[in-house]
């Protein structure tokens, strides 16, 4: 990403007027979380000072910092664990991943499956890049990030968006290593126990010059378009009434909503839908 990685680090690249980290905490809060732990590396510092305390968004923002020893992404992982900042249970966004899923809905699958991890993924069949896991009921049943040949057959790619417990970090990954989250993810996949949930809109990234043109062009549309915000939106909403009025507002809403109607169809007096 150089140039643009010369002066910010990914996650501060100004998009639209504002770094990405900023819609990415916006959706974030929309979603109910209320505390974010950011494990800084390159530029940790332009990070810490843009987000500050997180009251901006509501949010209780934390830091770990790794320094100039970068360990990996799994490294980063346990560093944080060691610092006593992670909860029994966490999900983990990347840094440079823009995503729209909802975080009830996998936090529900999550603590419904036994396995000690959850990984979100996407169906590819080789559109974004290298198909790289195996999905089937509920579960990712291979994952390999490295290998041609995966069996079953890889038709899905991660999402950028996992839950972990703090146990399985602590048994899996050892202090101080350099290591990948990848290969943690492998291991757990083959292992049985990898639980997944099948995410359906596609993700963003500003790791290529392609992806950053791609995710501004996302965000300028969106604010293009009238967008309701309410003040309940850390919560799921309900709209009553399928007609014209009901479905233009859920197809508004930023966050995630159910529109309840009594009739058999949607549409009301509408009818055209
Ligand atoms: C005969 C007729 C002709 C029309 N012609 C035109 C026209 O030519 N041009 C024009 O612009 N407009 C026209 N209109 C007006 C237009 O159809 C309405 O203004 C518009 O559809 C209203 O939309 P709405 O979403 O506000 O309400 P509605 O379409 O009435 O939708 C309300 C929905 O809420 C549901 N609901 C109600 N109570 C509950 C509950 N307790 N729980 C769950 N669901 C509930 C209902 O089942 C319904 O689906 C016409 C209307 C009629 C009746």
């Amino acid at each position: 990403m150089r140039p643009f990685t010369d002066e910010f680090p990914k996650s501060m690249l100004p998009v639209a007027g504002r770094p990405f980290l900023h819609y990415q905490l916006d959706w974030l809060a929309a979603e109910g979380i209320d505390e974010v732990v950011y494990c800084l590396g390159y530029r940790g510092e332009m990070i810490r000072d843009y987000v500050g305390d997180g009251g901006r968004w509501g949010l209780k923002a934390t830091y770990v910092d790794e320094g100039a020893q970068l360990r990996g992404t799994a490294g980063a992982v346990r560093l944080a664990l060691d610092a006593g900042v992670l909860d029994p249970a966490f999900a983990l966004l990347y840094g440079d991943s823009f995503i729209r899923l909802s975080i009830p809905e996998v936090w529900a699958r999550f603590e419904q499956s036994q396995p000690p991890a959850l990984m979100t993924v996407i169906r590819n069949e080789g559109q974004w890049d290298r198909s790289n896991a195996s999905y089937e009921n509920g579960r990712v049943i291979a994952y390999d990030k490295a290998a041609q040949d995966i069996q079953p057959p890889a038709r899905y790619i991660d999402y950028g968006f996992s839950v972990l417990t703090s146990e399985v970090v602590a048994q899996e990954i050892p202090p101080g290593t350099t290591s990948d989250l990848a290969a943690l993810f492998h291991a757990l996949s083959a292992e049985g126990r990898l639980a997944g949930f099948e995410a359906t809109d596609r993700f963003y990234e500003v790791g290529s010059p392609a992806g950053l043109k791609d995710f501004e062009e996302y965000v300028r549309q969106r604010q293009a378009a009238p967008v309701i915000r309410t003040t309940a939106s850390r919560r799921r909403i309900g709209v009553l009434g399928g007609g014209l009025a009901g479905l233009t507002v859920a197809a508004h809403l930023t966050s995630d909503c159910e529109v309840l109607e009594a009739d058999e169809r949607p549409g009301g007096h509408c009818q055209t839908v």
